[in-house]
């Protein structure tokens, strides 16, 4: 058997979450978002034991159409991160890595090699394939930060893989109105800071920010886009009825397009991601993500016969 990980993550999820969530005309300010439910993430460990908080991908939550997984790591004990993510494949969506603290290196098997270091973030397309590893470029000291995959259409499951690395000078940094909060747009635009990942099929909004005013910070969301809140530290208050989310949990958002969110007592940082749901049907089994369970076969088979990434 091969060292990829993710494997435990069997079986194909359910995008029902946010179905049947229409609020009836009129009975509020249609295009705020509200919260609609709130999780928190499960501790459990992946790679080479590294622990971390599996957010989106759990069994409460297998996927949030179109994102496939969210893990949360947040650790200064170098146990809980050392041995990292040995080499391992992926093919049919891309994995958004997010630094927040600490230095990550990825290796792979097209000859890339980088380090994301704190404050920046790497979009890695898999697309027909890549083989990598993740390993922490520190031994001591905390690492932070957040792994997130967004699926890709059939359409483009099988496209040439594609890296984009961003240092912390490459994302869009910035302060919202009227609250003195700062961002840190990875993909999509807010407030007109425009991230600089490329033009994605899912049309993916993506931040982290800093909430340090306890004014409500008013976000312009695309509507008809999935997408939630997690808070990764200090506690927050969202949407028109200002439901408190607290650290540690996601919060799922209905629909419209206006986010309101506040930090009401503490400096809170928060990560922010939309996307527009595919509405195809998943088969997952581990590092790969697919339309139709042939096609995880196919991409097994290639993996064991090393031609997983070739074009
Ligand atoms: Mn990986």
């Amino acid at each position: 058997m091969d060292p990829s990980r993710r494997l435990f993550l069997a079986g194909t999820g359910s995008a029902a979450i946010l179905a049947g969530c229409q609020k009836a005309p009129g009975f509020a300010p249609r295009s705020s978002r509200r919260v609609e439910q709130i999780l928190h993430g499960i501790p459990t460990s992946d790679g080479d034991g590294v622990r971390l908080h599996r957010v989106i991908g759990q069994p409460r939550l297998r996927n949030l159409d179109p994102f496939l997984l969210l893990d949360r790591f947040h650790s200064d004990d170098p146990d809980a991160y050392i041995r990292g993510f040995p080499d391992h494949p992926h093919r049919g969506f891309e994995t958004v890595t997010v630094m927040l603290e600490g230095r990550m290196r990825h290796r792979d098997s097209r000859g890339n090699d980088g380090v994301i270091g704190g404050g920046g973030a790497q979009w890695m397309t898999a697309g027909r394939g890549i083989i990598h590893s993740e390993m922490p470029e520190q031994e001591q000291g905390l690492m932070s930060g957040y792994q997130l995959w967004v699926n890709l259409p059939a359409s483009e499951k099988m496209c040439p893989q594609f890296y984009q690395d961003l240092g912390r000078e490459q994302l869009a940094q910035g302060t919202l109105t009227p609250a003195g909060s700062r961002l840190s747009v990875i993909a999509g635009a807010v407030d007109g800071l425009v991230g600089p990942v490329r033009e994605r099929p899912t049309e993916p909004l993506l931040f982290t920010a800093v909430l340090e005013d306890d004014r409500p910070a008013v976000i312009d969301t695309p509507e008809g886009h999935t997408a939630f809140v997690f808070v990764g530290s200090g506690d927050v208050e969202i949407g028109p009825d200002a439901t408190p989310v607290r650290e540690g949990a996601i919060a799922l958002l209905g629909p419209g397009h206006r986010l309101e969110v506040r930090a009401p007592t503490q400096r809170s940082e928060i990560l922010v991601a939309a996307g527009k749901p595919l509405r195809e049907p998943i088969a997952r089994y581990g590092p790969f993500v697919m339309n139709t369970e042939a096609e995880i076969r196919q991409a097994f088979a290639d993996y064991r016969a090393g031609v997983l990434d070739r074009t």
